[in-house]
């Protein structure tokens, strides 16, 4: 495993981190569970390859992941870094308090603000926050106060400006490097910088290895690849991955143990790709799902998204026409497609990077649903 200072914060912290928001979930009593055996093997696989830095949140796997990450630190408590979110829009101190007890510690080392924007500055909860944040830090709850991030890449600078957070956390990866001066910014004021997304499970958050070859990339799996892009950069000090899977856990501890940074020719060929993503602004959609468990129609927005990059971006048309046929037709592909859009609207209500998601979604249906050639 290798190792990186985290910003000023004193710590080194592992270059991959472990996400526990996509935890396997199994069926109890006709509910579904986070299955505890089987996440509390793959994060001690983890650990015990070197990962130090746990990443959860008080919302994911509807509030059980922060138990089983709880339980997964019975031992290794010391020895690893452990983040959590605050979500804005619970009390502060009974949050904070709930948190401590779901995770059975007494400390948190990094509590973020849970996905915060530009409306941080005005939110009614703003004093009662960061005066709780403060003084739970006072008090050894909290070893540090940071923050997890999805508005426009200026608007990061701005709150980093505030000087009260030791890190922060964002989306990153091949397909969406708007942050990447916001985490260079980061970097020179001191933060620690986690991101997130580098590998979604099975989301593909890199380029297929078809198209990597076609760039002069080596690479044995797209997972790969988009994992040592973002460790390539720098600026990040831990790619956080979320694990569904012991298979996924394997190969993202090889990957992070052997990686050699992508080189400066491989680089070139992934950023003259790029380029065009830049010019792609209407569709920079970061896949982080804020959208899809609200549409009444169960349509899979950021798959469908992402399926439209790889038309536009990669040229891999074929390739993105089968992927959205299968959906809602194939066993492995769930959900519906763009043309059931009701127009309701509340999707675009969720969407932190205020994508016209119905216009888009028209777009994307006019372009794939076409038959593959
Ligand atoms: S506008 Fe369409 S995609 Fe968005 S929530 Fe409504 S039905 Fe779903
Ligand atoms: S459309 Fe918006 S809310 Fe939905 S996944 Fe993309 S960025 Fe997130």
């Amino acid at each position: 495993m290798q190792y990186t200072p985290f910003g000023h914060t004193g710590l080194h912290v592992s270059r991959l981190g472990f996400g526990s928001m996509r935890l396997p979930m199994t069926s109890a009593n006709g509910k579904s569970v986070v299955d505890e055996d089987q996440s509390i093997a793959m994060i001690h696989r983890a650990f015990e390859a070197g990962v130090n830095y746990i990443d959860t949140a008080f919302f994911y796997c509807d509030g059980l992941s922060e138990i089983t990450v709880g339980k997964a630190l019975k031992g290794w408590r010391e020895k690893i870094i452990l983040s959590t979110k605050f979500p804005f829009d619970k009390p502060f101190r009974e949050t904070l308090e709930t948190q401590l007890k779901k995770l059975d510690t007494d400390h948190i080392d990094f509590y973020h603000f849970h996905g915060i924007g530009d409306w941080f500055f005005t939110h009614e909860r703003h004093d009662e926050a960061v005066t709780g944040a403060l003084r739970a830090k006072e008090e050894g709850l909290i070893r540090h106060l940071s923050f997890s991030f999805h508005d426009k890449p200026q608007v990061m600078m701005k709150l980093i400006d505030v000087g009260i957070f030791s890190s922060v956390l964002c989306q990153y990866n091949l397909l969406d490097r708007s942050n990447e001066e916001g985490l260079a910014y980061a970097k020179e004021r001191g933060l620690g910088t986690a991101v997130m997304g580098p590998i979604g499970g099975g989301r593909i958050s890199g380029m297929p290895p078809v198209v990597a070859h076609r760039l002069g990339v080596r690479t044995k799996s797209s997972a790969e690849l988009a994992l040592r892009f973002v460790m390539t950069n720098p600026n990040v000090n831990v790619a956080l991955s979320g694990m569904s899977t012991m298979k996924q856990v394997e190969e993202n501890i090889e990957t992070a143990s052997n990686a050699a940074p992508l080189s400066p020719a491989e680089l070139e060929g992934i950023n003259a790709a790029m380029e065009e993503n830049r010019r792609m602004s209407e569709l920079y959609c970061t896949g982080c799902n804020y959208c899809a468990p609200h549409c009444p129609q169960g349509i899979v927005i950021p798959k469908i998204f992402q399926l439209m990059n790889y038309h536009r971006i990669y040229r891999i048309t074929d390739y993105a026409r089968e992927q959205y046929n299968a959906i809602g037709t194939a066993p492995w592909s769930k959900g519906h497609k763009a043309d059931e859009c009701i127009e309701c609207g509340v999707c675009e209500e969720h969407c932190p990077q205020k994508i016209e998601i119905r216009q888009q979604l028209k777009d994307c249906h006019a372009t794939l649903a076409m038959a593959s050639r």
